[in-house]
């Protein structure tokens, strides 16, 4: 029996009464999952105005304190772990042990973030003046909108929220319209810690109306989005005409290259796990592998050999390897691309078609995908997000590091190689926010920032000692205790020749 769950709004659980329903449904096979009520404008006007006026209490309770709230949050999750990761993968359809996963790096974050409560260190600095002390501390910007996607559906609220709440900052938080529960779920382990009522709100409706309403809203000072490069960008434009700070994680198209040095079991198993894991369906997902022509055909043939031995199944069955893609939407649009690749002549080497045998049929499955092609193709470099891999001949360091940059994006990069002047050579060139040595595309840790370069985002990172400069803006503090005017910014410079000080002389 499918659940109904209510909007989070100032602390209360606002029921159906007077909204429209959105039903959430499952890739395995259709089912119902939960419904919700649907959120409209009034909604938003409501959850910011909540957001607004738990944001005084939240800011004065000192960070330490938040940190708290925070880690009891990590201990209820950690307590639901198995519960919540059996929503992830009925609702979003990655495989159990992955769903664990997601779930995982939200409690790693919050237990991060808690104790960043006792850090979110500032800077001193020498003043050029005597008796005079510079400092900065970060304060937080005030209600901020989340805006998430569904295929991290609570490691990545996990890592926004994290960051923002620590900060001093309250949420709106909208999640992807399929992937309400694992939000609501999340967002119950929050309130049942303690969070105070509107610190957190939760509204599920669409993209087009709910997020840009909150992006719009006057009262809102930030907005993190995680998504694609088209409802990106419409954000960042909106957040522009109201000049509010705006951290975008967008697309990518990740590279693996195999050099003809590789340890090629290792890079084997990386591919297989960063291709088809979540069913290609990771921001970070391998979707390229640029192997060394000397060892092109021997790699190709085992990769194949093992692709096609992968079980597709429901995910919660422990011996599943890979899960349905997330619904009819995605479906479409991955058969789409692999027409595409067919038409502009790549070679399919295998799968290449939905799964569709005995109970597969009821869900959305596709048979993992291999095409040889070559670079410049539209597979090649557009963004398929599915378990959909190209496979590009190269010769050279040189000529792999054109081709893994000859696209849009930059978020994960890796190199198979023994030669560590190859590797760094590598590290240096490959334009990503995120390079592997020897491991997959995959597998972002919470300790070190993530984020990509060029159409992957705008310069923010999330996750590490970095997350909170999204969520915060930096004071600069300057503490006068000489007891008299001191005036900077005066260049009391000898000058040679002039005989004497220049002094009143301002810079600027
Ligand atoms: P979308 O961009 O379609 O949606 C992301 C979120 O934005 C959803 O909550 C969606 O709501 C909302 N949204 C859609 N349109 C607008 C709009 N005009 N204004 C405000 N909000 C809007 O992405 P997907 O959910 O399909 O996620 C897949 C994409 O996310 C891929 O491109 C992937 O690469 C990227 N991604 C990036 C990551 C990174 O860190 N770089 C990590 C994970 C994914 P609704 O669901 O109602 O449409």
């Amino acid at each position: 029996m499918a659940q109904s769950y209510g909007l989070l709004i100032g602390g209360e659980w606002v029921d159906r009464n007077g909204h429209k329903t959105i039903e959430s449904r499952s890739p395995v096979n259709g089912g119902l999952v939960a419904t919700f009520p649907r959120a409209g404008r009034a909604d938003v006007k409501k959850a910011v105005k909540a957001a607004l006026d738990a944001f005084p209490g939240w800011r004065a309770t000192p960070a330490p304190a938040r940190g708290q709230i925070l880690l009891e949050a990590a201990r209820i999750l950690k307590q639901r772990k198995e519960r919540i990761a059996r929503v992830v993968a009925r609702e979003m359809g990655k495989v159990i042990a992955e769903a664990r996963g997601d779930v995982q790096e939200a409690i790693d974050f919050y237990e991060y973030a808690s104790g960043e409560g006792r850090r979110m260190f500032g800077i001193t600095t020498p003043s050029e003046l005597p008796n005079k002390l510079l400092m900065t501390r970060r304060e937080p910007l005030g209600p901020v909108g989340l805006i998430t996607p569904w295929n991290f559906p609570v490691a990545i609220p996990g890592w926004k929220s994290g960051a923002a709440l620590i900060a001093g900052n309250t949420c709106v938080f909208k999640p992807a319209s399929t992937t309400p529960t694992c939000a609501a779920e999340f967002v119950g382990a929050l309130t049942d810690a303690g969070l105070p009522p509107g610190v957190m709100n939760l509204l599920v409706g669409p993209g087009e109306e709910v997020g840009e309403a909150i992006v719009d809203d006057e009262r809102v000072r930030g907005v993190s989005f995680t998504g694609g490069v088209d409802a990106g960008r419409t954000v960042y434009q909106h957040a522009a005409a109201r000049l509010i700070s705006c951290g975008l994680e967008l697309g990518g198209k990740n590279p693996v290259i195999v050099m003809d040095d590789a340890n090629e079991d290792l890079a084997l198993e990386g591919i297989l796990f960063g291709a088809f894991g979540t069913a290609g369906q990771r921001c970070t997902a391998t979707s390229r592998v640029l192997l060394h022509a000397k060892i092109y055909d021997r790699f190709l043939d085992q990769l194949v050999a093992r692709v096609e031995k992968l079980r597709l199944g429901d995910p919660v069955d422990e011996s599943t390897d890979v899960g349905p893609v997330h619904g009819e939407g995605q479906l479409k649009k991955i058969l789409g691309y692999i027409d595409v690749g067919k038409k502009e002549g790549a070679e399919l080497v295998t799968g290449g078609r939905r799964a569709d045998a005995g109970k597969l049929r009821r869900g959305t499955f596709v048979k993992p995908t291999i095409f040889a092609t070559e670079h410049g193709t539209r597979i090649s470099t557009e963004e398929i997000f599915g378990p959909v891999l190209s496979v590009i001949k190269i010769g050279s360091l040189k000529e792999a590091i054109r081709v893994a940059n000859g696209v849009i994006y930059g978020l994960s990069s890796a190199i198979y190689t023994d030669n560590v002047n190859t590797a760094f050579k590598a590290v240096d060139q490959l334009e990503a926010g995120i390079t592997y040595i020897n491991a997959p595309t995959i597998g972002a840790e919470i300790g070190v920032p993530f984020g990509g370069v060029k159409a992957t985002g705008n310069g923010t990172r999330e996750a590490g000692p970095t997350a909170i400069e999204e969520f915060t803006a930096q004071k600069t503090v300057v503490i006068e205790y000489s007891g008299r005017l001191q005036k900077a910014q005066i260049d009391t410079a000898q000058v040679s020749g002039e005989g004497g000080a220049r002094k009143n002389a301002r810079r600027n």
